[in-house]
């Protein structure tokens, strides 16, 4: 089977688990976009999922991620980013990112509004929250109690425009049940920023989830791609 055609039918198996979910939601199919995470992959792959119809990816790393861009310029693809951000790195994303995803301290909304307006281009930022329990050896995301004012950073940015939130469910927790989590913390934000109702939620392993706690995209990579080498 060519690279394509794998592809392709990955592709197919997604989208009508995206579309099963939706059924089981009680939620119009089209209402859940699909975003794929591309870290790991060659441009090459970036260019077959153009011609497949994808509209969306993702990168994760900095440097991979902005000269798999620029390879790839020519399909008029929407990049998100959402990965770690390093504050010295935050301008340089926003060149080639149209959504940055893992915004998630005040240090980096300046960098990053910056970079925008250099680039004389607003980008959309999803907050990312931090779904681990409190005091929880904290990886990537705000606490939900510091949310509401990096909500409010953001949305006074010139350059950025606050689309909504982003979450990974934590380790070793109901994905279920961590994302229904978000949705409390969310309604706030909402009440505040009527704009910022998009939710990036959900992965290969619970895009389900995702679905069924609202997401309006899902960011989806070893469904479609297949599997990555062991990160280190
Ligand atoms: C890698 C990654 C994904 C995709 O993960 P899969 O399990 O391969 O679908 C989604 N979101 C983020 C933030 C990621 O880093």
């Amino acid at each position: 089977m060519s690279r394509r055609d794998e592809i392709a039918a990955n592709l197919v198996s997604v989208r009508a688990r995206i579309a099963d979910a939706c059924a089981e939601a009680g939620r119009y199919a089209d209402s859940v976009g699909l975003v794929v995470v591309t870290k790991f992959f060659p441009a090459s792959d970036v260019r077959l999922l153009a011609g497949l119809g994808v509209t969306d990816v993702a990168e994760n790393r900095h440097q991979e991620a902005e000269a798999k861009a620029a390879e790839c310029a020519d399909l008029g693809l929407r990049w998100h980013f959402v990965g770690g951000l390093q504050s010295n790195k935050a301008a340089a994303v926003a060149a080639y990112s149209q959504v940055v995803e893992s915004l998630d301290r005040a240090k980096l909304v300046d960098r990053l509004d910056g970079g925008a307006e250099r680039t004389g281009r607003v980008v959309d930022v999803l907050v990312q929250v931090s779904l681990d329990p409190p005091g929880a050896d904290h990886r990537a995301g705000v606490a939900p109690a510091e949310l509401g004012e990096l909500a409010d950073r953001v949305a006074q940015a010139s350059w950025l425009r606050l689309r909504g939130l982003m979450a990974v469910a934590p380790l070793g927790e109901d994905a279920g049940a961590a994302f229904a989590r978000l949705l409390e913390i969310r309604t706030a934000v909402i009440t505040q920023h009527p704009d910022a109702s998009e939710l990036s939620l959900g992965m290969s392993a619970d895009l389900e989830q995702g679905v069924a706690a609202g997401a309006t995209h899902v960011r989806i990579g070893s469904a479609v791609l297949g599997s990555r080498p062991p990160v280190q």
